[in-house]
């Protein structure tokens, strides 16, 4: 941390005592005008909000990170995450796929054959759906649990659903590989905890108003209880943009590669709220570096009950394996089995 002092040498003694005050020792450069008062060890715990009311301070400018589990100053390697056989943040893409929620076990089931053929690695399918009116469809709870559980196994392939409050975290731990933290839930940080307890894989959306740095403090709160599993999702972000149900930022993933070691995944379909466009946003994605892809799929769309106007028929999801596999190879990595 850096502080800004324009003005009487006073003002900067004060400085210096507020600092030396919480155990901390500082570094001063002396200029014509200004003083720069550097503050040398752990800083996280300085109230910059109330360094920058005191009398002559220009500004305060943090340099170490609110988060600290999940920044790369903590762990310079990256993390990769096993799920099953597969790897999170490895050099291989991931896609999880499946309908928003589980229906009915034939509905499923069928969604679950046409993804797993055309490559995917992992079924999605929410039991419990936090929906914005109490009047839509709820998920099918507990029994979607059970027929997301079957089908999965039946595929070989692993499930993740999602978690939406923490007396239920025990019960979908038993059923999923990895528990998904919605948007809406980004900051409901005893669910965090909970879900960091449970020592499953944690996949945690981007709250759909929050920064990035809240994101990271939110994988905090995971990474906290001992459970380094944690894969970050990026799906959009609400802006003043109506065209689009959320605005993807994509500009999130080479962010969050810069700042933390945790793989990141993105879903299109929340992200953008349109099937027409979740296939150029998934290529676009992988290219930006994403780990892997989070996408909505669903046999027969028009009649959905939920999220179908942002699902894709097997056949569109089928060419968009085909076509993120292509961006893969370029860069390097691979889409494993295609
Ligand atoms: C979902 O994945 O079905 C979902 C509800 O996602 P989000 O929390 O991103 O809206
Ligand atoms: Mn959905």
């Amino acid at each position: 941390m850096v502080i800004i002092v324009k003005g009487q040498p006073e003002d900067v003694d004060r400085v210096v005592e507020f600092v030396k005050r919480r155990g901390l020792s500082v570094h001063l450069s002396k200029g014509a005008e200004r003083t720069i008062v550097g503050v040398i060890g752990d800083v996280r715990e300085v109230p910059a909000e109330q360094l920058e009311l005191l009398p002559g301070v220009e500004r305060v400018v943090r340099i170490l990170h609110r988060f600290k589990l999940s920044s790369k100053d903590f762990n310079g390697d990256r993390t990769v995450v096993k799920v099953k056989n597969l790897e999170f943040g490895g050099d291989s893409i991931v896609v999880a796929a499946g309908p928003c929620a589980v229906e009915s076990r034939e509905l499923l089931k069928d969604v679950a054959k046409a993804v797993a053929l055309a490559g995917a690695h992992m079924l999605r399918g929410g039991a419990y759906k936090p929906r914005t009116s109490p009047y839509s469809f709820q998920g099918l709870g507990e029994e979607g649990l059970v027929i997301l559980r079957e089908v999965s196994d039946e595929l070989g392939m692993p499930c993740v659903t999602e978690v939406v409050s923490p007396g239920q975290v025990e019960k979908v731990a038993l059923y999923a590989d990895v528990l998904q933290i919605g948007t809406r839930n980004m900051q409901n940080f005893s669910l965090l905890q909970e879900a960091g307890r449970s020592g499953k894989p944690v996949l945690l959306k981007r709250g759909l108003m929050s920064s990035i740095e809240e994101w990271l403090q939110a994988a905090d709160y995971i990474l906290s209880e001992g459970n380094p599993n944690v894969i970050l999702c990026e799906r959009g972000i609400r802006t003043f943009e109506p065209y689009t149900r959320n605005t993807l930022d994509l500009s999130a993933v080479p962010v969050v590669k810069k700042l933390s070691h945790l793989p990141v995944i993105v879903d299109p379909s929340h992200g953008t709220g349109r099937w027409d466009l979740v296939v150029p946003m998934a290529k676009a994605a992988v290219a930006a570096g994403a780990d892997g892809l989070l996408v909505e799929v669903h046999t027969d769309p028009e009649h959905a009950l939920s999220d179908g106007h942002q699902s894709l028929k097997p056949p569109v999801f089928e060419q968009m394996m085909r076509d993120v596999s292509c961006i893969a190879r370029a860069l390097g990595r691979t889409v494993p089995g295609l």
